[in-house]
């Protein structure tokens, strides 16, 4: 079925593990591309430009969205955070996936924009598990842990915007199912319309 690839989007809490499922998703499966994401927030200690993001100041960051770089664009924590064009327009004509690591507002701009991406949502266990991930990470104060979790709960209200969600127990099983879903996404008729419309042709002309 020679076709484009499908656009991604992965969301989920922070703590949800959706870094180390994408890291296991890319890895372990042939056809995926991960978008890198531009910033205005500071690198944070081990984060290398163009590896976790493209680093911008504001003025930089700015000038991408007045010359229409961006496929979306979001500020969160009062931080500017959007996926560069080119390179996801790119892969998409190769005919490889392209996933997107955002936020819900750049989700539902994606959604719009795009109406064949595959929206999926990251889910941990349970509350309990995901405060001892925050907990476990060993770098976040008390205050930033609760304020994490305050956020889950925001996050919470817009999860029925996605197609699918997914639970993330043991990394390898969620990027097996990640890997399932976006498989079978692919096989929709609607993502299909230009292999359906060349197979009517050839019917009728047999
Ligand atoms: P962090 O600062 O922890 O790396 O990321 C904060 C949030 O920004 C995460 O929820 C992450 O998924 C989201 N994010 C990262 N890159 C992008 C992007 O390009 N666009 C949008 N809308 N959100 C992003």
């Amino acid at each position: 079925m020679n076709r484009k690839g499908l656009l991604v989007v992965i969301s989920g809490f922070a703590g949800a593990g959706k870094g180390t499922v994408i890291g296991k998703l890319t890895e372990q499966y042939e056809g995926y591309s991960l978008s890198i994401s531009a910033t205005s927030r500071s690198p944070r200690p081990g984060e290398k430009e163009g590896v976790n993001y493209f680093f911008k100041s504001r003025a930089e960051f700015e000038k991408m969205i007045a010359n229409n770089e961006l496929l979306e664009y979001a500020e969160y924590v009062s931080n500017y955070y959007g996926t560069p064009r080119a390179f996801v327009e790119k892969e998409l004509a190769s005919g490889r996936n392209v996933l997107l690591e955002i936020e819900i507002q750049g989700a539902m701009q994606i959604k719009k924009a795009f109406p064949h991406a595959v929206l999926i949502f990251i889910l941990p266990p349970s509350a309990e598990e995901l405060k001892r991930r925050l907990t476990g990470r060993g770098t976040e104060t008390e205050d930033v842990i609760i304020s994490r979790m305050k956020r889950a709960v925001e996050e919470s209200q817009g999860i029925e915007e996605y197609d699918y969600i997914v639970v993330n127990g043991s990394s390898d099983k969620c990027a097996e199912e990640l890997h399932g879903i976006i498989n079978a996404a692919a096989h929709t008729p609607e993502r299909n319309s230009a292999f359906i419309e060349r197979i009517r042709r050839e019917l009728k002309e047999q």
